[in-house]
């Protein structure tokens, strides 16, 4: 098989970025615009040893899942891999996905898997937006989104995923650029001045801010430009912030206050946090709720627990769980999410959590160490790479009664299950949680316990009067 050639193939998997995966005379392709079902005629773009790419040239059949895509730029947009995918389709995927990895690389031969938790509506769930802007090949001012893999801009008002108003404040930016002929951004160039324009909202609260991100100090007419952005509703704030550098980098670290104020606030549950431009957020905020109602119910928590939330972030499962804890300690290597978390927990009067800035890796064992704090429950959530094995060794070391994973790849997930359960724990439910629907993206949340527990749990099950709080606390009295 050579470059060029025509194949025909059924697809049956997608692979991590999104593109159709399937099989000819023994070789592996990948094809973009096909999905699970598909039978496909593609030719072969590229060859590998191994495996090779081919670019879809008509479809033979039409997978039962196919859908029409709401999204009238879905196919040139890198931002939805999987919307021509109906959306059961995309959740059973997910599910499976989570189920193999476990299987394949973790040796988990039957995970104990609840079905997969998944969005309302599957569109309109993104609270940010980073539109860039520039010209289109006519010239036209334009702000949209990267083409997959490239920089050129594919236009697009209304991006299906996010908030409805970012139409009318795209329309309001580029009109007031037009009206006083302010030049986009060239890349090639680094002239320009306008590069991205982000929006964010709470989704509880209702308000919204604009960021403007340019290669300046400022925007010329800033006043009448934010008394357009103000009318529209929920707008709480517009903020400028200066980026000078040629990077793909979307903000700088400047910002000055245009208008209004420079933070939103949003709730997950009953705990408020507070949003500035340049603070981490989940972007899903219904589903992160959903994702952390589990983690919670996972964590089992009586009140008397001491908790440590690995890669906190800004600190949002640290203080959802300190509601229902003793003691909460958050570990994250960003100094400026640790300042956001302390801030937060003191918006929400919670002062039984507390949080350290550095290496999950390096923090723990020290903590651990020096000062012989101990855990009831460990949660963490890595970035995709999982946890680094200094961390999973002194969870070993501190044998909390239940381990908590929340983990946005399920290899590495698999990965760091199987240490821990080759060191005395065991998986006793693994629940994928849909956060990033018409996109390739699966969130996990995972529970584990000691054997030993379980052990001793099914010793008393039989008499059926024990549940797993009370089987944790007799293992724990045991192990003293
Ligand atoms: N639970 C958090 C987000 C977790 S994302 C929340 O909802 O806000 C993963 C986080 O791990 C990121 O904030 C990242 O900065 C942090 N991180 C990455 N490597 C780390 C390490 N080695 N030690 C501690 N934190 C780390």
């Amino acid at each position: 098989m050579k470059k060029d050639d025509l194949i025909t193939l059924t697809i049956e998997d997608l692979s991590s970025e999104g593109l159709g995966v399937g099989r000819s005379d023994g070789v592996t392709f990948f094809v973009k615009d096909t999905v699970i079902g598909d039978v496909a005629e593609a030719r072969i773009m590229k060859m590998k040893k191994t495996y090779g790419y081919a670019r879809l040239t008509r479809l033979l059949e039409e997978s039962p899942d196919r859908v029409v895509p709401p999204c009238p730029v879905a196919r040139q947009c890198g931002g939805c891999q999987i919307q021509a995918m109906s959306y059961q389709a995309q959740l059973s995927f997910k599910e499976k996905k989570v189920r193999s990895s476990l299987q394949r690389i973790g040796g988990i031969e039957n995970p104990p898997m609840e079905p997969i938790i998944g969005m309302e509506t599957p569109f309109r769930y993104r609270n940010k937006a980073q539109y860039p802007v520039g010209r289109d090949r006519e010239g036209r001012l334009t702000a949209g989104f990267y083409a997959g893999r490239t920089h050129s801009i594919i236009a697009c008002r209304d991006c299906l995923l996010g908030i409805e108003a970012n139409g009318q404040i795209l329309d309001i930016v580029l009109a007031h650029m037009e009206k006083y002929h302010i030049e986009p951004y060239d890349e090639q160039t680094g002239t320009g001045l306008v590069r991205h324009i982000m929006t964010r909202a709470g989704f509880r609260t209702g308000q919204i801010m604009v960021c403007l991100v340019v290669n300046g100090r400022s925007i010329p007419h800033s006043e009448e430009l934010c008394a357009a952005l103000a009318a529209v509703p929920g707008m709480a704030g517009v903020t400028l912030n200066s980026n000078f550098e040629k990077t793909n980098v979307i903000m700088g670290r400047r910002l000055k206050l245009l208008w209004g104020a420079e933070y939103i606030e949003d709730l997950i549950g009953d705990v408020r946090f507070c949003i500035s431009p340049l603070s981490f957020f989940q972007v899903n905020p219904r589903q992160t709720q959903k994702l952390y109602e589990k983690a919670l119910e996972y964590a089992g928590l009586t009140g008397q627990e001491t908790v440590w939330d690995l890669y906190c972030g800004i600190g949002t499962i640290s203080l959802f769980l300190a509601q229902k804890a003793r003691q909460v300690y958050g570990v994250e290597i960003v100094s400026e999410a640790i300042r956001d978390a302390r801030r937060n927990a003191e918006l929400n009067g919670i002062r039984n959590a507390e949080f350290y800035v550095g290496r999950a890796e390096d923090v723990l064992p020290q903590k651990y160490a020096q000062e012989g704090i101990h855990a009831d429950v460990i949660v963490v959530d890595p970035p995709r790479k999982g946890c680094e094995e200094s961390v999973l060794e002194t969870m070993i070391r501190m044998q909390p009664r239940r381990i908590v994973y929340v983990s946005c790849d399920s290899a590495t997930l698999a990965r760091d299950l199987k240490y821990l359960c080759g060191r005395g724990y065991e998986v006793r439910s693994v629940c994928p949680v849909d956060m990033f629907g018409q996109t390739v993206g699966t969130e996990t949340v995972c529970l584990l316990t000691r054997s030993d527990i379980r052990q001793h749990m099914e010793a008393k099950l039989t008499t059926g009067e024990m549940d797993l709080t009370m089987a944790e606390s007799k293992a724990a009295q045991m192990s003293v």
